[in-house]
């Protein structure tokens, strides 16, 4: 690898995907207006993730990459992320979904890094309904009190990799501490105003991110 010029870390709901995988999923067991319904409700982002895990106990991991399957990408999702690449970032996924799904997409799209919710199967391959979920608000006080809280994932990946400068790409308030963070911060298609008000950048076509960061 030659000189890394940087991390930038995608949400996969509404911005690399066109459409949420969640819904897919919904769709497909028949409980889209329970989903809605969670994710309407008033309880903690955490909590609404732990809610709707519990309605996929008995799936497999074929049944969500099924539903994976069924939600186009965003047009110039490949050609953005094969082009940062080439610029020299380090590009990966920051998602409140499903590991079994966003590292099936970051590997799709040859992708570098990935962070998302775990799901537990027990031993025959069947969800059991639960999830592991990596959090990090509690260790930096960030108000978003997610189950991936994408700031302190991002500050992690960051540490890790030992670079330096990031940028961050998403479309919904789940994004926004990540927004924040970055040095960069890149709102696709904004789904809300405080999301359009925290980026730096507001951006119609994926590709545009090649544009900002080259
Ligand atoms: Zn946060």
């Amino acid at each position: 690898m030659g000189e890394r010029r940087g991390i930038v870390a995608f949400d996969m709901d509404g911005t690399l995907l066109d459409g949420r995988f969640v819904i897919a999923l919904a769709d497909a067991c028949d409980a889209r207006e329970h989903v809605i319904g969670i994710m309407n409700g008033k309880m903690h982002g955490y909590e609404k993730s732990r809610a709707i895990a519990r309605l996929w106990k008995g799936l497999r991991r074929d049944d969500l990459l099924e539903a994976l399957a069924r939600v186009p990408l965003s047009t110039n999702a490949r050609e953005a992320v094969e082009a940062l690449k080439g610029y020299g970032y380090v590009v990966g996924i920051i998602s409140d979904s499903y590991d079994t799904v966003v590292e099936h997409l970051a590997s799709i799209l040859g992708m570098d890094f990935s962070v998302a919710n775990r799901l537990v199967y027990d031993s025959s391959g069947a969800l059991t309904g639960r999830i592991v979920m990596p959090l990090g608000w509690e260790r930096i006080n960030c108000r978003c009190m997610n189950s991936v809280c994408k700031r302190f994932h991002l500050e992690s990946m960051m540490r890790r990799l030992g670079i330096s400068r990031s940028a961050a790409v998403g479309d919904n308030d789940n994004d926004i501490c990540m927004l924040e963070r970055a040095d960069v911060s890149v709102a696709y298609r904004p789904k809300s105003t405080t999301v359009r008000e925290k980026a730096m950048y507001i951006i119609d076509d994926l590709y545009d991110t090649v544009r900002i960061l080259a």
